[in-house]
């Protein structure tokens, strides 16, 4: 399938996004005979009553032996699995398929002494060291359910994940770090557990010497310690709906939504991805700059590459200051980087540092392919800046942590085809993809609207959510019967090019990081001086975005509008982290609001950014929106 040399006619591409539309149970049938099942499924799709689907229901599988034992027996044992790069310890590291297969083993045999069954949760809240890997692969191998934090969250975001999963186990380290800065891990963990009403019955601490973390006597074990004298263990069949692992993910309001991947569609959707999309071959060095808090670090750093024999590059680094605007180059330089993985932000961070591209041209980057940049909205500077300078196709391409792989992509397996300069490309086979209205009238091209897929969606896109069905069917499947409503918005143009032009909901994307703008909200409504608040994500020249809160304090407030400021600022921060980029707050009379009583959130952005708005008819007070754009225009960015 995968001709790199091809000219791109697009009609491989076509002739399979047909065929997976017209009948996806025999085009999924087929792609899943890519998969070694212990039991290959005699179902392949079958249609629930309330709109959602179930793939492969009888089919038998485990994804930790398709990520390394598999690939043994295929003769890639000696083959570099992980390549470890740590600029920030100074650290680099490989490891085989064979010598990941043992510590994952190993650690696999430790979980289950730990009590860890088949079904049961376990958290892992780790920075980017391959113990991370190690962890979500011994998870699979024995049938547990893992759920990453990205270690960047607060205790509180933390302890509302344990208490919705109830884990067995927690596995962390005792630090991450972050430049030059040493974050203990440790304390944050102790802080999120006496937050949480559940607690696990212990947690595993991997010590690192950069700061070690105390253990409580009881709960806590040291990782290297308790492995030692562990046999290691075989893979266990699971079926092919039970999860592998559950993600959280910011929705409308403050709770997390845990998006539920199953082990069958998900492997199917894996090895359709690395090849059909990202048109890699076992053997290849594949680069996902990401970290396994986010569902980029699931499919693009562990999943995928292993599953299909690539060498995945696992990066404890930054774009910049480690050492500096060189540190990509260098890796692909390297490790003979083939393709790699990034969102935009990053590469906006580089080119802030290195306009003139310095660092990019001193290195030899022959090896690289293309670079796929997804996460957020790749702006045109960006990708000619760095198509110009890599002389390399830049590849924007859409997907989302409950699809879990690229919706829309230039489908390189398949011959690819041109990509359309500002499109996030075209629907992958299997995604159906339409534009509409709000009442749900289909739209034609180039005529802007909510994103949405017809149902069934393809194996490996979340099905429900972690203890919340009726949630999963509200938030995805009931505004547009028979589609999923993805949340985004945006056309399609005559040729089948999709443009995403950002959320239509109070989902925000601050570097690349999905955030929400009604949790912001209903943590400032807990300080006591605020009588209400709005949030909107504004637009920044490298984040993407960033929040900003405009905030009424309550009457007879004694303390002033800056200390107010202040305390929210430190407060969000210590609530969900830094990564919420929460520092503007501005102090307003009162909110514009239409006269039902919804603030005007839209036209708050459209200001915000400096863009022309209109001011609905729905609106209350006009005289308060012009105070609000007056606040706005004066506000330092
Ligand atoms: P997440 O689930 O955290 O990966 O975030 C998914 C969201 O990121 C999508 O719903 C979009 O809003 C945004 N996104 C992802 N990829 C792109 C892209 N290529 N262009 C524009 N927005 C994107």
């Amino acid at each position: 399938m995968n001709d790199r040399n091809a000219e791109p006619s697009g009609a491989a591409y076509t002739h399979h996004h047909l065929q997976s539309i017209a009948n996806p149970q025999a085009y999924w049938g087929e792609q899943a005979r890519q998969v070694a099942w212990y039991r290959a499924p005699q179902q392949t799709l079958e249609a629930l009553p309330d709109g959602t689907h179930r793939w492969f229901a009888d089919g038998e599988l485990n994804t930790c032996y398709l990520a390394l034992d598999r690939q043994i027996e295929l003769g890639r044992g000696e083959q570099r699995a992980l390549i470890y790069d740590s600029p920030v310890t100074g650290q680099q590291a490989t490891y085989t398929f064979s010598e990941l297969r043992d510590e994952v083993a190993r650690l696999a045999g430790l979980l289950r002494t730990l009590g860890v069954e088949k079904g049961d949760g376990v958290i892992i809240y780790m920075p980017m060291i391959p113990q991370a890997a190690m962890a979500m692969l011994a998870c699979a191998r024995i049938g547990a359910v893992h759920s990453v934090v990205f270690g960047g969250f607060a205790p509180h975001e933390l302890a509302l994940r344990i208490d919705d999963l109830k884990p067995r186990l927690l596995l962390t380290a005792s630090c991450g770090l972050e430049f030059d800065r040493v974050i203990p891990y440790k304390p944050l963990v102790d802080k999120a557990l006496t937050l949480a009403a559940f607690s696990p019955e212990h947690v595993l601490l991997w010590q690192r010497p950069q700061a070690p973390g105390d253990l409580l006597p009881g709960r806590d074990l040291d990782w290297r310690q308790a492995l030692e004298g562990i046999a290691p263990v075989d893979p266990v069949a699971v079926n092919s709906l039970d999860p592998l692992y559950i993600l959280y993910t910011s929705g409308t309001t403050g709770k997390p939504k845990g998006i539920v991947r199953e082990n069958g569609g998900h492997a199917v959707a894996m090895l359709y991805t690395m090849g059909v999309v990202y048109g890699m071959s076992a053997g290849d060095v594949w680069w996902g700059i990401s970290d396994v808090g986010w569902v980029v670090g699931h499919t693009l750093i562990v999943y995928a590459p292993l599953m299909s024999g690539c060498t995945t590059v696992f990066y404890e680094g930054k774009p910049i200051r480690t050492p500096d605007a060189g540190a990509y180059w260098r890796i692909i330089e390297q490790y003979r980087v083939n393709a790699l993985f990034c969102a935009p932000t990053a590469m906006r961070a580089i080119r802030k540092e290195d306009p003139q591209g310095h660092h990019l041209t001193s290195r030899d980057l022959g090896s690289i392919r293309q670079l796929f940049l997804a996460g957020e909205k790749l702006d045109s500077s960006t990708h000619e800046w760095l198509e110009g300078l890599s002389g390399k196709p830049v590849l924007d391409h859409w997907w989302q942590t409950e699809t879990g792989w690229p919706v829309t992509a230039p489908c390189l397996g398949l011959q690819g085809h041109r990509p359309a300069p500002g499109s996030s490309n075209r629907p992958v086979p299997g995604y159906a993809v339409r534009v509409m209205d709000e009442g749900g009238k289909l739209l034609g091209p180039g005529e802007q609207g909510s994103i949405v897929i017809a149902l069934p969606l393809p194996p490996g896109c979340s099905q429900t959510l972690w203890n919340d069905h009726p949630r999963y069917l509200s938030a995805y499947l009931q505004a547009f019967p028979g589609y999923y409503n993805s949340g985004d918005g945006g056309y399609v143009d005559e040729q089948g090019f999709v443009y995403i032009m950002g959320r239509t909901d109070d989902v925000i994307n601050v570097s690349g990081h999905r955030l929400s703008t009604g949790e912001m909200e209903d943590l400032a409504g807990q300080h006591p001086a605020v009588a209400e608040s709005a949030v909107i994500g504004v637009h920044d020249e490298i984040k993407g975005q960033v929040p900003l809160a405009l905030v009424v304090l309550k009457d007879g407030v004694d303390q002033s509008p800056a200390q107010v400021q202040q305390e929210l600022v430190a407060w969000v921060r210590e609530r969900i982290g830094a990564l919420a980029c929460f520092n503007r707050v501005i102090v307003v009379k009162r909110l514009p609001k239409t006269r039902s009583g919804k603030t005007l959130r839209a036209v708050l952005r459209k200001i915000a950014d400096g863009e022309a708005y209109t001011i609905p008819a729905t609106i209350d007070d006009p005289a308060i929106l012009a105070e609000v754009a007056q606040a706005l225009a004066t506000c330092p960015a």
